[in-house]
């Protein structure tokens, strides 16, 4: 603690001296100096969750997201028990909590196909990835809504909240996330309305979740969906506390995009690369209903990249 700045900011805290009053606040502070911003990238699960977490730890990031199962073929590997132990020592030894695990399901599957066995397919991949998530307690469990396929939004709504409702149980330490999207062909969930109501029929249908679905916010999904990030993070933030409540937000994407504000594409860009631009950026990691969540990059990029922009990150994060 040599810098000025914090110096006067800890004074300004605790006053002139530590005393046994002040001494918790101190404390405190201290933690949360030394947590800073949560932040991690998509990594590879191929070989296995402890060389996952190492590569993460590797990169200077303090949160994780990857895969569930290969989005083709949708295989997954037998939970190797020596594996699970020691990925959990290592997140232990590196303050990783699972609440900044981010498993993402594979984007293939659609929970509102019109084709049945679809459905029913997205259901039992569902389900087993959650059983498998219980090994890390309090894992973060983020999906795409899915796409209607012709058969109108209210349809699919109705569709990806029975999927929830029949897969989520009171007991489940998981928790599911529902990813914002970009709207792209018959996608559902590219509004904050439309994410209530998957919510809300969800929950009506299966009243013992209540509470437990959460939102994961793609910052480059929501500016592609017509939510302007460079103008209004602002009023994006109250639309969203209006309609689904911030309590209900659990992550970020962090992502730029190659398309403009409104353009329903989801093409993910470099932070700073892209139509969002690195000041927008900056001011969504500072925002003060956003800088305490786990944020994950998803941006087109190899680990050394990723490690940039982890960097990069933490130095425009305000402590
Ligand atoms: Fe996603
Ligand atoms: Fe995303
Ligand atoms: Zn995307």
């Amino acid at each position: 603690m040599t810098n000025r700045v914090h110096i006067i900011i800890i004074k300004k805290i605790i006053g002139s001296h530590i005393n046994k009053n002040n001494h918790k606040r101190f404390k405190n502070y201290m933690k949360e100096k030394a947590a800073g911003l949560i932040i991690g990238a998509h990594m590879s699960i191929s070989d296995g969750y402890t060389a996952m977490v190492r590569d993460a730890i590797s990169i200077g990031a303090n949160a994780i997201q990857y895969f569930t199962r290969n989005p083709r073929g949708y295989g997954v590997r037998a939970l190797d028990e020596d594996d699970i132990k020691n990925a959990f020592n290592l997140l232990s030894e590196n303050g990783i909590p699972c609440s900044h695990i981010i498993a993402h399901a594979p984007y293939t599957m659609n929970p509102c196909s019109a084709k049945e066995d679809v459905r029913r397919f997205t259901i039992d991949i569902m389900r087993e990835d959650i059983e498998r998530l219980e090994h890390f307690p309090g894992t973060l469990y983020n999906f795409h809504p899915g796409s209607h396929t012709g058969q109108g939004v209210d349809v699919g709504i109705k569709q990806t909240a029975l999927c929830l409702a029949s897969i989520m149980t009171a007991e489940q330490k998981t928790v599911v996330l529902i990813e914002t999207m970009a709207g792209k062909g018959t996608e559902i969930g590219h509004s904050f309305e439309e994410i209530r109501d998957i919510i809300d029929v969800a929950e009506a249908e299966n009243t013992s979740i209540k509470g437990k679905i959460g939102v994961c916010l793609d910052t480059c999904h929501i500016n592609d969906a017509g939510y302007d990030v460079i103008n209004d993070l602002d009023g994006i933030l109250e639309r969203f506390d209006l309609v689904i409540g911030l309590k209900r937000l659990r992550a970020v994407h962090l992502n730029d995009s190659k398309n403009p504000f409104g353009s329903h594409k989801d093409r993910h860009e470099i932070i700073g690369n892209g139509e969002i631009g690195i000041q927008a950026i900056e001011r969504v990691i500072n925002h003060p209903h956003l800088r305490s969540l786990p944020f994950c990059l998803e941006t087109p990029n190899d680990l050394a990249g990723y490690a940039a922009e982890i960097a990069l990150l933490r130095t425009l994060y305000k402590n």
